[in-house]
């Protein structure tokens, strides 16, 4: 049995054969293994499980609900290294991103755990002697997750922790690019519930194979009342609609176009560290690599010698060697994206400064590994404006700060930001309501690799949800608004006397 095969084994995934989904690997592209996908009756059997699994999960008690959270990430801990070397098989992204991507779903399960005792509403004050008020937040319903390629662990484990400590059944759609990721997560959580014991459902937990139609069909379904998608713009404006037609709610975690500013008082040292892993990491592959870069006109001539030194040091290769640091893009498609990105911002006076070639064709004929492109843009034209998911850095040069926000700013996308300076006006500025209209900003770090006890999200075609730690759990309840009465008399609100 090949190494694959039995890291499937190990982790609870094995491919089925016959299957018609059949997953590459994009290290040299070989298949890895086949699924079967589901068909529309088996959809809405899946669904008609998680309704009646609702029915049991939403009476359990929030905290013991989290117990079933916290067993999950044990499971996780077992299995470490073998899901990110699944992760590593199946994306592409280095030994060391496939790891953390785990561990990011252990913190995120670690964080629900003690916010399952936390899921408090508040108590108000009533104009009305001898009443209260306060708010409840309830168990929503099942949940919809349909998940990106790129984060096929951490993303699904944001959603499903916060649902399943919210009382609501989870049902994945993982990419089809990237599926054994997300089930060998899913597979975990199937072994915590067979500790958990009879508190937990049938059905609470359940996936669905398949592309765009199966995602369709949650996606249509009234009894799904929450869809949380991650992917790209062109699919969370489908998706948006659908949901909003049927009155449900969504989280939309989709496309980033991120920047940094590096001032004229910036620690170039430390920026360049920013910058590589923020524009280099996963291939360029992650919804907050960096990919706009605005220098001041006094520090770009040294900031530029600095990125094309660092660049020239960076190993590309086989992913699952220890010493790569940048590994394949995921499949021919992206590729042509990155040739036709390259090819856009030169038309548009972009300078090539370094990379954009296609690397180690002759030992891996049918993967796609590439050598991170860095541009110098006249000014921030078109190409610049669309998330390339790819490895292309672009960079501009300014002068005046506020021009350098406004560029910032000039992008349909909102997701992450940053500023390297020492400046505490401009970095405050930065900060501030005229500063970045992203999502995230951030001081004197890239743009890349948040935490999960922040809110993780972006505005404007980004999605303008949020999803991870702070508040986020609310989106995955209904909240009720409760009125109580505590007299012997029936005073009406806003003083009306009505028939007295
Ligand atoms: P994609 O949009 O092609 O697919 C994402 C998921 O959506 C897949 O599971 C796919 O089957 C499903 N899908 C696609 N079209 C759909 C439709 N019309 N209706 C319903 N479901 C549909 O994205 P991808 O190539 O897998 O991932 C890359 C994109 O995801 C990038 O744009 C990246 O920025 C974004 N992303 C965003 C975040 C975030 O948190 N903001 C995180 C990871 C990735």
């Amino acid at each position: 049995m090949s190494d694959i095969q039995s890291l499937l084994k190990t982790l609870g995934v094995p491919s089925q054969k016959g299957g018609d989904l059949t997953v590459f690997s994009p290290i040299d592209g070989t298949a890895i293994g086949q699924l079967r996908q589901h068909n529309n009756g088996e959809i809405e059997g899946v669904i008609a499980a998680s309704q009646s699994a609702f029915k049991q999960w939403r009476n359990i008690p929030a905290p013991r609900r989290g117990e079933l959270v916290r067993l999950w990430g044990e499971e996780l801990r077992h299995v470490k290294e073998d899901m990110g070397r699944l992760i590593t098989w199946e994306v592409g992204k280095i030994l060391q991103e496939g790891i953390g991507e785990v561990q990011e779903a252990i913190d995120m399960c670690d964080l629900c755990v003690g916010q399952s005792r936390q899921l408090f509403g508040k108590t108000i004050a009533s104009e009305r002697p001898g009443h209260r008020i306060m708010e409840q937040y309830h168990p929503l319903g099942p949940v919809g997750i349909i998940t990106a390629f790129n984060f096929p662990c951490a993303v699904f484990a944001w959603n499903a922790a916060n649902a399943l400590i919210c009382g609501d059944p989870i049902i994945l759609k993982p990419s089809e690019k990237s599926p054994f990721s997300g089930l060998a997560t899913l597979a975990a959580l199937h072994r915590a519930i067979e500790n958990f014991g009879s508190d937990a459902p049938d059905g609470l937990a359940q996936a669905i194979i398949g592309g765009v139609d199966q995602s369709k069909e949650l996606v249509h379904s009234p009894n799904i009342p929450l869809i949380s998608a991650t992917g790209s713009t062109e699919m969370g404006r489908s998706v948006a609609v659908a949901v909003a037609q049927r009155f449900g709610k969504r989280i939309l975690e989709l496309g980033g176009n991120n920047a940094m500013i590096v001032s004229e008082h910036a620690d170039l040292d430390l920026a360049i560290r920013a910058i590589v892993f923020g524009a280099v990491g996963t291939a360029g592959q992650r919804c907050t690599t960096l990919r706009r870069l605005f220098v001041h006109s006094r520090v770009k001539t040294t900031l530029i010698d600095k990125i094309k030194t660092a660049y020239a040091s960076l190993n590309i290769g086989n992913p699952l060697n220890e010493n790569t640091l940048i590994g394949p893009l995921i499949d021919r498609q992206a590729y042509e994206q990155f040739q036709a990105g390259c090819a856009q911002a030169t038309s548009e006076g972009g300078k090539q400064l370094i990379g954009g070639e296609r690397v180690l064709g002759e030992d891996y004929p049918d993967a796609y590994y590439v050598s991170p492109s860095v541009f110098d843009m006249p000014g921030q034209t078109a190409c610049m404006k669309q998330e390339c998911f790819t490895p292309i850095l672009y960079i501009v040069e300014y002068n005046d700060f506020d021009r350098a926000i406004e560029m910032h700013n000039d992008v349909p996308q909102g997701l992450s930001s940053c500023i390297i300076s020492d400046n505490m006006r401009e970095v405050e500025q930065f900060l501030s309501a005229s500063g970045s209209d992203c999502g995230m900003a951030n001081v004197n770090i890239g743009p890349s690799g948040a935490e999960i006890g922040g809110a993780f999200g972006g505005e404007k075609e980004t999605g303008g949800d949020r999803e991870t730690g702070s508040d986020a759990w609310k989106n995955y309840m209904r909240r009720t608004t409760n009125s109580i009465n505590y007299s012997s008399d029936m005073p009406l609100a806003q003083g009306i006397s009505f028939g007295d």
